[in-house]
C-alpha cells in the first residue's frame, strides 16, 4: 500500500506546507526538482519527477529548513551529500525509524 506524501512538516515549532506543484511562475520552481520558501513556510516539490526522486528532494529542502532554522549555510554541494546519506540511512533501517517514533519510553 502507498503511503500518501505528507502534506504538512513541523520542523522545531514550525509547520511547513509541502506540495506537489507544476512547473510556471507561481510554483517557485526554478532548475532544481523542489524548492523551499521560509516565508510562506512552504516546501514545493515538481509533479513530474519520480516518487523516489520527490522523496529526496523532500528530505533536501528539509536540510534548507534546518540549516535555515539553525542560522547556518551549509551550502548547496553539503546539503545535496547530507540528504543523499540522510536519505539512504532512513530507507535502509526502517527499524531505526520506527524505534524513533515509539511513544512507549
Ligand atoms: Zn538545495
Amino acid at each position: 500500500m502507498a503511503v500518501e506524501m505528507p502534506d504538512r512538516v513541523r520542523v522545531a515549532g514550525l509547520v511547513y506546507r509541502v506540495e506537489v506543484v507544476s512547473r510556471g511562475e507561481e510554483s517557485g520552481l526554478s532548475s532544481g526538482f523542489a524548492c523551499v520558501d521560509h516565508g510562506r513556510l512552504r516546501i514545493a516539490c515538481d509533479q513530474d519527477v519520480q516518487p523516489q526522486r520527490r522523496r529526496l528532494s523532500v528530505i533536501h529542502e528539509l536540510l534548507h529548513v534546518l540549516e535555515h532554522r539553525a542560522g547556518c549555510d551549509l551550502g548547496e554541494s553539503m546539503v545535496c551529500m547530507l540528504a543523499c546519506l540522510l536519505f539512504a540511512v532512513l530507507r535502509d533501517n526502517p527499524g531505526l525509524v520506527a524505534w524513533l517514533q515509539d511513544e512507549e519510553g
